[in-house]
């Protein structure tokens, strides 16, 4: 009998414990159905991604000294520099050089560190190939300057959270003139020098 009133007790326990988590998930659901949907959408609508964004890589082929920093200081050793000794000038000299962004974790430390400023990081992030070795951009093609989203005619470009006034978090239909509610990197550079 006693064992009967515990069976019946544990299942009542967990009964109420159940319909405890169902309520808190569905206060979840109702809570955003009083909200506003801000969906983008995607290709016809796109982000500006915001300006310290870490995308592809591009790279300048003519400034390259070959010094093999950025392998250097790369978490995976990912750049391969491709280069021969020119024993008439006595410099090395850049044959190939590449990155493969199938593997790269955009941590931008290549970037950071390169002396000549060959490096620098793009807001392109639509990078999708159906075979990953695709992924594996020599310099031609880190070479090549990314579509900025402001610039093509099929896209409508919204602001991203960044540029949003304060208050808002739909980048749809925003009053004209409106200004983002954060600081620009280099007004914030100013009022650090200052
Ligand atoms: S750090 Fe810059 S200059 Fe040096 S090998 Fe890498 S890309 Fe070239
Ligand atoms: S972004 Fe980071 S992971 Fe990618 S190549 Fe540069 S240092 Fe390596």
């Amino acid at each position: 009998m006693l064992k009967f009133l515990k069976q019946v007790s544990d299942y009542t326990k967990e009964t109420f414990q159940a319909a405890k988590y169902i309520g808190q998930g569905l206060s979840v659901t109702f809570d955003h159905m009083r909200r506003r949907p801000v969906t983008v959408l995607y290709p016809y609508e796109k982000l500006i991604p915001s300006e310290r964004y870490r995308g592809r890589i591009h790279f300048e082929f003519d400034k390259c000294i070959s010094c093999e920093v950025c392998v250097r200081v790369c978490p995976i050793n990912l750049p391969v520099v491709d280069w021969e000794f020119n024993k008439e000038t006595k410099k090395k000299k850049l044959k190939h050089y590449s990155i493969d962004f199938g593997v790269c974790i955009f941590c931008a430390n290549c970037v950071e560190y390169c002396p000549t400023n060959c490096l620098s990081a793009t807001e392109e992030y639509e990078l999708a190939a159906y075979d990953r070795h695709d992924l594996n951009y020599d310099n031609v093609a880190m070479g090549r300057l990314p579509y900025k989203v402001t610039n093509d005619p099929m896209v409508t470009p919204l602001r991203e959270l960044a540029y949003l006034p304060k208050g808002i978090n739909d980048p749809h239909n925003l009053p004209e003139g409106s200004v983002r509610a954060g600081k620009r990197p280099e007004e914030l550079l100013e009022k650090m020098e200052k």
